[in-house]
């Protein structure tokens, strides 16, 4: 695998638990500077700390909350200062609360929007000045299969949230394009995460029966794809997706 992220930074919001926590252990055993953004400090040290035992790259934790337009660029800001610029923006953070369409409050959806959709690009907005500055920038976003393939009842908010980031990535390729900075997403299937197990032992057992190659997919299997993303190698990709999920979507019935 590519080893073209060594010495780069790299931002991954929600890096404290689960999917952004596996992005940041592959980049950082790859060689980059990691930066760990999160809502609770002592979680994202936590896993800074852990990250730092294995890895080859340095990893740092930084408090941050991608609803939060003034915090995330604070964070941009003490990570440029911390490392010395920003290369790579993983804009990871994102929530999955369940509610019916019959219950769902205006608090309920506009959580799940200003975390997952605002969030991206409060994120995205704040590292910009600093992927210009990059030899060349990468943005990599954590989507789903979950709104922009597939629906799940109690959902809804969330999968219009996840495939309002794919049409967000699209237009800023466009508009990045020019300053050589790349914009793509992955699409997690089913993850093994604390978010997901939060779903219970029943979701994951039904999840895990219809997935063709019969079990969820790691961490890890998320933080290769966005490697290869963010990867000088990738350099001439933009306004993509990669679909990681055992092949969950491919069956006709
Ligand atoms: P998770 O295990 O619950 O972890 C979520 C992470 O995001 C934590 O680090 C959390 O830390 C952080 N976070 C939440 N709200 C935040 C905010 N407002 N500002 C900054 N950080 C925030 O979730 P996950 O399962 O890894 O999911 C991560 C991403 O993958 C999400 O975008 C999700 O939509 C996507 N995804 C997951 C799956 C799956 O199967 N797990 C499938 C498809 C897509 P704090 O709480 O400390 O802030």
């Amino acid at each position: 695998m590519s080893h073209s992220v060594q010495g780069k930074t790299v931002i991954v919001t929600g890096g404290s638990k689960g999917i952004g926590k596996g992005i940041a252990r592959v980049f950082a055993n790859h060689g980059a500077n990691v930066a760990v953004v999160a809502r609770n400090l002592s979680d994202a040290n936590s896993c800074a700390a852990e990250l730092n035992e294995t890895g080859v790259g340095k990893v740092q934790a930084f408090q941050g909350d991608v609803t939060d337009r003034t915090s995330m660029q604070n964070v941009a800001n003490e990570v440029s200062e911390h490392f010395g610029g920003i290369d790579v923006l993983c804009a990871n953070a994102g929530i999955f609360p369940s509610a019916s369409l019959e219950d769902m409050t205006n608090d309920d959806w506009d959580l799940v929007l200003n975390t997952n959709t605002k969030g991206t690009f409060h994120s995205v907005q704040a590292c910009l000045p600093y992927l210009k500055n990059a030899e060349y920038g990468r943005i990599v976003i954590t989507s789903s299969i979950t709104g922009p393939v597939t629906g799940y009842p109690g959902w809804s908010h969330y999968a219009a949230s996840k495939a309002a980031q794919l049409g967000f990535m699209r237009t800023a390729a466009l508009e990045l394009a020019g300053a050589n900075i790349t914009v793509n997403s992955v699409m997690p299937g089913n993850i093994i995460t604390e978010g997901l197990e939060g779903m219970g032992e029943n979701y994951l057992e039904e999840m895990a029966a219809k997935i063709p190659m019969k079990k969820l997919g790691t961490v890890e299997d998320i933080g290769f794809a966005a490697l290869f993303l963010a990867s000088k190698e990738a350099g001439f990709i933009t306004g993509q997706s990669i679909i990681v999920d055992g092949g969950q979507i491919l069956p006709e019935n």
